[in-house]
């Protein structure tokens, strides 16, 4: 039987949808706009393109963006001076510093440097310590969507057997954390595991976090499992013509549909899921400063 393709960019837009009226009904009943910041170091193409379409999608849901776009060459103090300015502006619930920092900034410094309430990344170890006990923290983006569409695809995930492949701070670990505390039983393999292919055989729920276009084959999937891609992979595709190209994720799409049950695409699965959790966060950051009920299925 053909997998059911897990729409990530629906489901995003229903995420941001809620945000939505959430943030009416904040600005409505009590006079507050979410403000999200985001912090640009340099000018990496990529990182440009992922900080205009988050201010972009931020405007949408009717909350305040805020950008500070500093050279590439600005200083650690410079850049902890503009973090400090936020961690103490009373209209921004949200900072995110985007990543990879030019490699003269010291990135967990920065990272912790920000203020844990506003952390929307879920990256200060206060969060990351919060989330690992089971208590209640700013959770990464990434893995919150895609706990998100495991919990809306399965309703409860309690006992299913569960591979994360990746071990990142930013998706691999949260991830399995996430699927721990829904009360999966859950293994983390990583680039030294051994018979990886029987290891992600024995799971129901597979969440590949590689970086390593379709490294995983049908075959490694048992029948029936949910697969969560992670990866985002650029590859040339001369078919489509000259210079262009293609994403593909960590999985082989084709063969692991023909035996998932369910599977996110890529492009259209995890990566709309992100950005709309950065909303959601940022809401929920809004909502617990001001001492406000949190909006619901918005956060783990
Ligand atoms: P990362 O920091 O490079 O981590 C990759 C992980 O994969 C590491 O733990 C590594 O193991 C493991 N690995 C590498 N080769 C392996 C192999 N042959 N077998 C088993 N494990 C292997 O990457 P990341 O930041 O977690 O990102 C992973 C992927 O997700 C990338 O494609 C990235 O672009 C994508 N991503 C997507 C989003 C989104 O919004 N959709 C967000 C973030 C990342 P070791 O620890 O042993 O080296």
């Amino acid at each position: 039987m053909a997998a059911t393709v897990i729409d990530g960019k629906a489901f995003a837009a229903t995420v941001r949808d809620k945000v939505k009226t959430h943030v009416t009904r904040l600005v409505a009943d009590h006079g507050i706009t979410p403000g999200l910041a985001v912090v640009l170091v340099g000018e990496d193409p990529a990182s440009q393109v992922y900080v205009r379409s988050k201010g972009k999608m931020t405007v949408e849901v009717g909350m305040k963006s805020v950008e500070h776009k500093l050279d590439v060459n600005t200083s650690e103090a410079d850049l902890l001076a503009v973090i400090d300015q936020l961690n103490n502006d009373p209209e921004i619930h949200g900072i995110l510093c985007q990543l990879p920092l030019p490699k003269h900034l010291d990135e967990d410094l920065i990272i912790n440097s920000i203020s844990p309430a506003k952390d929307v990344d879920g990256f200060h170890i206060s969060n990351v310590g919060l989330l690992g006990t089971g208590q209640k923290s700013m959770v990464p983006c990434t893995p919150l969507g895609c706990l998100m569409m495991l919990r809306d695809h399965h309703g409860s995930i309690s006992g299913m057997d569960a591979v994360v492949v990746g071990r990142s701070n930013i998706v691999g670990k949260p991830m399995a954390q996430l699927l721990l505390n829904d009360s999966a039983t859950v293994t983390i393999a990583h680039s030294r595991t051994k018979d990886l292919a029987d290891v992600v055989r024995r799971a129901d729920i597979v969440v590949a976090a590689v970086g390593r276009p379709e490294m995983i084959p049908g075959d490694w999937i048992k029948e029936g499992a949910t697969v969560i891609d992670v990866g985002i992979n650029r590859l040339d595709a001369p078919e489509k013509g000259e210079g262009k190209t293609k994403l593909v994720g960590d999985v082989h799409y084709e063969s692991c549909a023909a035996r998932a049950g369910a599977i996110t695409p890529v492009p259209g699965g995890v990566g709309p899921m992100t950005i709309a959790c950065l909303l959601a966060n940022t809401v929920t950051a809004c909502c617990r400063a001001n001492g406000l009920e949190e909006p619901e299925g918005l956060t783990a």
